[in-house]
């Protein structure tokens, strides 16, 4: 078997022994006879997984009583629309730009009501996280939205905004389940699960329950979180299979020791990464320091021919998907949950190695 260490921004690298579990369970679950792909989403086997499974992420994130987990579809993107479509009370809406993800959420804010981009490092390239006060936001707004973790600049708040009252709502795609993180001081956290959860076609939305209720009349209802709520994520036939990964993927965490272990083995990680690019001068991180990123992280040689010879041998020796985000260019390594101790180190040698090759 000739597994790559995969630094794709995502869809990424799962745990090697989820696959494992997976592959072993593909084609007879249990007593079942059949795969969970072909399981009825209203079966009792199936009901057992997808209650597990919210069972586990409960427990590993220390998600309230009062907040409803959803499993729903369409991407985080789709979420960009069914935040204001569910909690535009009002018609206002605050929202913090910290890059491209929390933008195009603002845009779709902006078809629904009176969405104001309150903070923005745009004018730094999205280098930083904008910083905020209480007085930032508007008092009368229906919510305040953050970007937590920006996924394609090497971001990450290292602050929870204080928006008093108003309901924080967070896109956490690239950074859920990464670290604990109090829930209670969000309205809504909402993440694409092929970042750091399970393959592509689940999203996550974890709800404040007294959120719940007032829905927009012309939301189409597979956006409206109340009728999914209602319906146990079963409105209709949810994306079965990426549940029963993801669930096995919140009992892998749980087999580890929990988010607190998982946070140090994702420190130590970033640490080697960038302890070694504040060591030297021949790669340049472009990340203010007090923003940095624990999962995604960024950086370039300065010389673009430089940038391309490096993510084409770094393929070529094993390391794939180092190549930035077309819109920042130079380098970006994603290193979610998944992605082994070893994999960073291998990273770390390779760079060592061809800045020696390839003096400046
Ligand atoms: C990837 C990503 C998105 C887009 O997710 P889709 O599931 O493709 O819609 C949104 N926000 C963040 C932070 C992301 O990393």
């Amino acid at each position: 078997m000739n597994r790559v260490y995969n630094f794709s921004a995502g869809p990424s690298m799962l745990p090697l022994s989820v696959l494992e579990k997976a592959q072993a369970e593909l084609v007879c679950y249990g007593e079942s006879g059949m795969s969970v792909m072909e399981m009825s989403h209203r079966s009792a086997d199936y009901d057992a997984i997808i209650k597990k499974a919210e069972a586990d992420l409960r427990e590993i994130m220390e998600i309230p009583d009062n907040y409803k987990v959803l499993f729903l579809q369409g991407g985080a993107s789709t979420q960009f629309a069914a935040v204001p479509l569910n909690l535009m009370k009002t018609g206002k809406a605050d929202y913090i730009l910290s890059g491209q993800f929390s933008t195009k959420a603002f845009k779709e804010g902006q078809k629904y009501g009176d969405a104001v981009a309150v903070a923005s490092s745009k004018d730094v390239n999205f280098s930083k996280i904008p910083e905020t006060t209480r007085e930032s936001f508007r008092p009368d707004a229906d919510f305040v939205h953050i970007c937590f973790n920006n996924t394609i600049y090497g971001t990450k708040f290292n602050y929870i905004p204080d928006t008093g009252d108003i309901p924080l709502v967070a896109d956490m795609s690239s950074c859920i389940i990464s670290e604990p993180v109090d829930v209670s001081k969000f309205g809504v956290i909402y993440a694409g699960a092929q970042k750091n959860m399970a393959p592509a076609g689940l999203t996550v939305a974890i709800v404040r329950e007294d959120l719940l209720g007032w829905t927009n009349p012309a939301t189409p209802s597979m956006l409206d979180w109340k009728l999914m709520a209602d319906n146990d994520s079963m409105y209709n036939t949810p994306p079965c299979y990426s549940i029963y990964m993801a669930g096995l993927v919140y009992e892998w965490i749980k087999s580890i020791g929990g988010l607190g272990e998982m946070k140090k083995m994702n420190e130590k990680k970033a640490n080697l990464l960038y302890d070694y690019l504040d060591s030297q001068d021949y790669y340049i991180a472009p990340v203010e320091k007090e923003s940095r990123s624990m999962m995604n992280v960024t950086f370039v040689t300065g010389n673009e021919d430089l940038d391309k010879k490096f993510a084409k041998e770094a393929a070529a020796a094993g390391l794939k998907n180092l190549k930035g985000h077309r819109s920042v260019g130079g380098m970006r390594a994603s290193i979610y949950n998944a992605m082994p101790y070893e994999g960073v180190e291998a990273l770390v040698a390779f760079m060592k190695d061809f800045a020696e090759r390839n003096p400046k």
